[in-house]
């Protein structure tokens, strides 16, 4: 490859170098005005090979010369100065490129390209600031799954990202997050600045420039349009801190109001290179600097959290639920699942399943109704299309809660099927760890579904999910610890707990116990049993375990193949069951 060194050295000659062909600019330039459209989506373009390394700001570089002209004047720094490699051999490309004019000056340049920072000056209305960005999505640290990403920012399902700062705050206290900091575009979008410090994120906000952030590699770019609202992502009740050290000032040019860096002897310098030597000159309106500077989210200790006041403060916050319809008018039920109808079609080495064949079945609030049946017999995939983890071919479910009933939930978008679950229609899992994350604490999994449900309250939240892990016997010491480390009664708790997390109307539990040692599925179905006493839910139990059935349930459909084959009270087909399969489910239970 071409060393930089020897491409800019070839910049002096008449010809100027093409980097970018101008289908490449039109193409680029296109996306920004994508950009400018919608506020921090990421816009995706055909990036080009750069004659630059990767990292070295080819995202950036393709914005400026796309959208630059041999009347603007540019300035590029990195890390705040103008001076470092990086920086210069950028210039010296956009300028032979371009054939524009370059400056240090800040007020003077109508194109800024950095990455590390938003300059300490305010950039005006004609200035456009474009930004190398390093990562693109501020979602992967949460998310490896460039699918699921995209469909997080589609349906604006950020609970996640809160759950990740949720978690944040129980470990340290204070939000991690450093350098690229999460934000929110105009209640809508959220984007990482580049690595800019938090000390330039608020600083984003409502600013007179367009800033252009591009990633040359993941090919994506967005913008943050002047006038726009760009708000840190954090809890109402745990502000946003900028970094920020008690009584430290430039020693250069005694600045105590810009972004400041540590040097090794433990001294403080300006970032901005260039703002500091104007300071020093005199050159800089330092009045309007000050309204500039974030200086009201400097650090301030009193405000921090701590894991455990939460817990004890009082609380001022409303956690009854909203009143809500708990069946539909003039019915008994909260859900009605009509003729219901599921096949797998045939695949290689398999043959076609008709798995659910005509069920109907509905459940009054306060009621619980028993599904049982062989392994295989469909009761999972009932549930399956129940929540929407299948689609279904024939038949109709309807929700008391869904425009009081009349609608077909089976006809609503996925989007619409998966915010269903969080406050209408909850599901434990047979495995703790489909309904859990493993990997955060069981305060942080009950987070998560809260979060989902627009809870922005930390506090709230804490106790919230305190409550909550208290009634299903989950010791609050072990609130903050990663239920990895459960045992699996634990886990199931802490499963059962985030189901209820939403106050849902319908309740399915799966084979909630199947999995679970003896005394400990015991201990867990008498927990259930507790819960389903106290609470006005309408629960669907799946199991193969007749036990299982007449501990919880007060009527039973008994499934084979696919189709309901008997149906009854709990007690009566226990103690009288008609139909040879259901007397072979009994006598299994029995023994
Ligand atoms: P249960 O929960 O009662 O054990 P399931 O609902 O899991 O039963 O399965 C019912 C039938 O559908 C079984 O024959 C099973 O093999 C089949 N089945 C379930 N899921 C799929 C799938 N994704 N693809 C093909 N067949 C499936
Ligand atoms: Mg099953």
């Amino acid at each position: 490859m071409t060393d930089i060194a020897t491409l800019t050295a070839d910049l002096a000659a008449p010809d100027r170098p093409t980097v970018l062909d101008e289908q490449g600019k039109r193409e680029v330039r296109r996306a920004c005005l994508s950009g400018v459209c919608i506020p921090g989506y990421q816009v995706p373009f055909g990036s080009r090979e750069m004659p630059v390394a990767r990292g070295w700001g080819s995202g950036g570089l393709q914005v400026t010369v796309a959208i630059g002209a041999e009347s603007d004047t540019v300035k590029v720094i990195d890390q705040g100065d103008e001076e470092g490699v990086n920086a210069v051999n950028l210039r010296r490309l956009i300028r032979g490129t371009l054939g524009c004019g370059a400056t240090a000056d800040t007020r003077e340049a109508t194109i800024v390209q950095s990455r590390h920072r938003v300059p300490e000056d305010r950039m005006r209305d004609h200035q456009t600031l474009v930004l190398q960005v390093p990562v693109s999505e501020p979602l992967r640290p949460i998310e490896k799954d460039v699918t699921e990403t995209r469909r997080m920012h589609a349906e604006a399902d950020y609970a996640r990202l809160w759950v990740a700062l949720y978690e944040d705050l129980v470990t340290g206290g204070v939000i991690n997050a450093a350098s690229g900091y999460p934000v929110l575009v105009e209640d809508r979008y959220v984007m990482a600045p580049s690595p800019i410090p938090r000390w330039d994120v608020p600083r984003l906000n409502d600013a007179e420039h367009l800033t252009l952030l591009s990633h040359g590699r993941d090919k994506k770019l967005y913008a943050v349009p002047p006038h726009t609202k760009v708000i840190p992502v954090t809890f109402d009740d745990v502000p946003f801190e900028v970094e920020y050290a008690d009584g430290s000032a430039c020693i250069l040019c005694g600045s105590d109001d810009t972004y400041l860096v540590q040097t090794s002897t433990g001294d403080w310098l300006c970032s901005d290179v260039e703002w500091c030597s104007r300071v020093r000159d005199n050159d800089v309106d330092a009045e309007d600097h000050q309204l500039l500077a974030p200086l009201q989210w400097l650090p301030d200790p009193t405000k921090r959290v701590r894991a455990i006041d939460s817990l004890t403060q009082q609380a001022d916050d409303d956690l009854a639920p909203a009143a809500r319809a708990r069946t539909a008018p003039g019915e008994e039920w909260a859900v009605k699942v009509e003729h219901l109808g599921k096949t797998f079609e045939a695949r290689r080495g398999s043959t076609r399943v008709r798995a659910v064949d005509d069920v109907s079945f509905d459940i009054a609030p306060g009621e619980a109704l028993g599904i049982i049946g062989e392994s295989g017999s469909g009761k999972s995939t009932v549930l399956r299309c129940l929540i929407g983890e299948e689609t279904t071919d024939e038949g109709r479910v309807l929700l008391a809660d869904v425009d009081e009933g009349s609608t077909n939930v089976l006809g609503l978008s996925a989007a619409d099927r998966r915010a269903l679950r969080i406050s209408t229609l909850a599901v434990v899992h047979q495995d703790p760890a489909a309904g859990l994350d493993l990997r955060i604490s069981a305060g942080g999994n009950i987070a998560d579904r809260l979060t989902a449900g627009g809870w922005r309250s930390y506090h709230a939240i804490r106790r919230r999910a305190a409550q909550l892990l208290e009634r299903v016997e989950v010791p609050l010491s072990r609130m903050d610890d990663v239920v990895g480390q459960f045992s699996g009664g634990m886990r199931q708790r802490v499963q059962i707990a985030k189901a209820l997390a939403g106050d849902p109307q319908v309740l399915l539990l799966d084979e909630p116990t199947t999995g679970l040692d003896a005394s400990v599925a015991a201990g867990v179905l008498d927990l259930l049993r507790e819960l389903l006493a106290e609470r006005e839910l309408a629960v669907a139990v799946v199991s193969h375990d007749f036990a299982v059935i007449s501990a919880l349930t007060d009527r039973a459909i008994v499934m084979r193949q696919g189709r309901v084959i008997e149906q009854g009270l709990t007690d009566q087909l226990f103690a009288d069951p008609h139909h040879p399969y259901t007397q072979r489910l009994v006598a299994a239970a029995g023994r």
